[in-house]
Order: C-alpha cells, then sequence, then structure tokens
C-alpha cells in the first residue's frame, strides 16, 4: 500500500531525497564517513554547508546584504531572539495576532517590550487574514510581525503587507518556499525546518544585515545573531546533518523548477482539496474565510466528532496518515507542504469524495 503522511510537522520528505541520504548514509562522496560524523570545519562539511546556503540563496533570490543564518531552538526560540536583537533601544513592536503562533510569539515578545497588537482576527475565531488598511501601525515600533501562515488554523496571507520603514518580519515556518516571496520586502524571515524544509533541529533565518549587531551585550552569545553572523552559523557545532538534509532538499526543488514551479503545483493541491469541500454540500466544512485559506495546511471537519474520528481510521487504513487536526482545532488537517506529490492529494479527495457519498 502506497503511505502518504500528511503530518504537520515533522512532516514528509521527497522520497528521492530520503533514498540519496540512504545511499549517502555510510559514505558520504567516496570519503568513507557518514556525513553524521564529519567535522563541522572540515572541508568536505564546509562544503556541503557552503553548497546548502548557496543553492537557498537561489531559490530565494536572497539579495547580498540578507545574512542567512543555520541555528537550533525552533522557530520557538526566535519569538525571543527576534525582540532581543531588533528592539534597537526601541520600546515597542507591532504584531497581527492570526491565530495560535501569532499568539506565541507575542506572549514571548512582552517579556522584553510593549506588544501593540495592531491587527487581529480574534473577532471571527482566527479564521482570516485582517485587511491591511485596518492594521493600526505604529511609525515608531521597532518592528511589524506577523505569521504569514497560521499552521493550526490554516490561514494564510495571499499578499505582503507594506510596513515602509519599520522592518517587517515574518515567521514562515510552514510556508516557506512554497511560493515566491520577495525578500528585499522583509527585514527578517525565520522557519523551523521540520515543515517545508528538512528535520527537526535546524531553524532559518533571513536577516537584513542593518539589523544585526544592535543587542544588548549582555544577551546570551547564543542568542545573538551577530555571534551567528559572523561565524557563517559555525560559531559552535551547527546542526550538520539537518543542513546536509535540506541542502538535498534544496537540490529537489531547484531541479524541480524552483519555487515557482512549487507554487503552482501547491496551488492545483490545494485546489483539489477546497473544491471537494465546497462541493460537498455541507458534508465537510472548512472555517477559514476563502480568500484567507491556506495552501499548505488544509483544516476540515464534517461536523461530528464521531463521524471525524470514523473518518481518521478508515483513512489510515488507506494509508492517509496523520490526518488528525490540532488538539486544540480539533476534526482533520491535511498538511500538504511541497514534498507531499499531487497523487497524495488526490488520493485523499478520492477518499473524501468515498466517505461523503457513503455517510452523507
Ligand atoms: C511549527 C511552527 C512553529 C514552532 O516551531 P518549532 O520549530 O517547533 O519551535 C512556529 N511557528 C509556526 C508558524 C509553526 O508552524
Amino acid at each position: 500500500m502506497t503511505i502518504f503522511n500528511f503530518a504537520a510537522g515533522p512532516a514528509v520528505l521527497p522520497h528521492e531525497v530520503l533514498e540519496q541520504a540512504r545511499a549517502e548514509l555510510l559514505d558520504w562522496h567516496g570519503t568513507g564517513m557518514s556525513v553524521m560524523e564529519m567535522s563541522h570545519r572540515g572541508k568536505e562539511f564546509m562544503s556541503i554547508a557552503a553548497q546548502t546556503e548557496a543553492d537557498l540563496r537561489e531559490l530565494m533570490n536572497i539579495p547580498p546584504n540578507y545574512k542567512t543564518l543555520f541555528l537550533q531552538g525552533g522557530a520557538t526560540l526566535q519569538f525571543s531572539m527576534i525582540p532581543l536583537n531588533l528592539l534597537r533601544g526601541k520600546l515597542s513592536a507591532d504584531y497581527v495576532n492570526t491565530g495560535i503562533w501569532s499568539k506565541k510569539a507575542i506572549d514571548e515578545a512582552k517579556k522584553f517590550c510593549n506588544v501593540n497588537e495592531v491587527a487581529s482576527s480574534a473577532d471571527r475565531n482566527f479564521s482570516y487574514a485582517p485587511e491591511f488598511k485596518s492594521w493600526k501601525l505604529d511609525k515608531d515600533a521597532a518592528f511589524v510581525h506577523y505569521t504569514p501562515n497560521e499552521t493550526i488554523g490554516g490561514v494564510e496571507f495571499g499578499w505582503v503587507p507594506d510596513t515602509g520603514k519599520v522592518p517587517l518580519v515574518a515567521d514562515m515556518s510552514s510556508n516557506i518556499l512554497s511560493r515566491p516571496y520577495d525578500v528585499t520586502q522583509f527585514g527578517l524571515i525565520y522557519a523551523g525546518a521540520q515543515k517545508n524544509i528538512g528535520p527537526a533541529g535546524l531553524t532559518l533565518v533571513i536577516v537584513r544585515d542593518d539589523l544585526v549587531g544592535h543587542a544588548d551585550p549582555r544577551l546570551p552569545t547564543m542568542m545573538n545573531y551577530k555571534t551567528h553572523a559572523d561565524n557563517d552559523s559555525m560559531y559552535n557545532t551547527p546542526p550538520t546533518y539537518g543542513m546536509y538534509m535540506a541542502g538535498l532538499v534544496f537540490q529537489w526543488l531547484k531541479k524541480n523548477g524552483g519555487v515557482a514551479q512549487m507554487e503552482q503545483v501547491n496551488i492545483a493541491k490545494a485546489k483539489l482539496l477546497y473544491d471537494m469541500i465546497d462541493a460537498s454540500n455541507g458534508f465537510y466544512h472548512c472555517p477559514v474565510n476563502k480568500p484567507d485559506r491556506s495552501r499548505m495546511n488544509v483544516p476540515f471537519t464534517t461536523r461530528d466528532a464521531a463521524r471525524d474520528a470514523d473518518f481518521l481510521k478508515q483513512a489510515e487504513a488507506r494509508g492517509l496518515l496523520q490526518l488528525k487536526g490540532h488538539k486544540l482545532a480539533g476534526g482533520m488537517r491535511a498538511s500538504i507542504y511541497n514534498a507531499m506529490p499531487l497523487a497524495g492529494v488526490q488520493a485523499l479527495a478520492d477518499f473524501m469524495g468515498e466517505f461523503a457519498r457513503r455517510k452523507g
């Protein structure tokens, strides 16, 4: 039976990438060593790190005045590192609250500065992306933080806010590399790797270089972007195997037409599921405002907890795995990141159709 894994994160990786990693596991390129066993300062791993960074820069068209940092601690550590590094003597930062992940970022930032919640979708249970013209931005804020894709709620911004001179900070953990972004519109982009990049344990930060180097000197060395920027992410031992795996994923992306091509496939994949939901005469329900529906995470229910449980059980028997919704959301959630093939989404859509015909 073919297995399709719809986990939200850690999530499916491209099959070819896993096969290549297996082929190279014991002996990378004739060195007689596994990548896991290599010194991070040796020429072999240095070449892997350099290629990984170059490929990421090419895929995202990252300009030279941006640093790419390969860190640890997850997106969650960035919730604190961002205010600690980017406040630059200012007293407040602007945050947009669109769900569980924005809320976590906000709660952490409140330890370090005044947080202005400049827009929120709390009034309709975090089911939409607040229109830019409603944002109450402060021109003196240190930065503006938002979550372009709320992984749990399934709300994705189809547009990038223009915050003028105030640096825009984006938690792209669950939609980085899934659609083209113009990096120059951002002061800082960050993402945990385990959704759209590679295994857990690696965290990417892309930061404009003028924003680096303003942190309080008492900040722990490892939490200062300058430490990592000045040392090419090699101040201490970086997550070497995760960087290698990310590098294989970047090469796979390049071979498959890059981010622009990924976007086309992601649009087609998401359409299969949303069309199925919309054509089900209300059997399936997705709570998200249509224009703000995520291409990466599709939450849905049958509006009946027992029927949802039955759906999940039967889906699993078909090899459609890890579709259970987040514990805070319930129902189902199909995460369909870059590495999820169209065939997997088609298999899910077919099963949804069949289940609705039997139970509807
Ligand atoms: C998964 C996720 C996080 C948390 O990432 P960790 O790497 O587990 O810290 C934060 N933000 C978003 C949008 C996520 O999807």
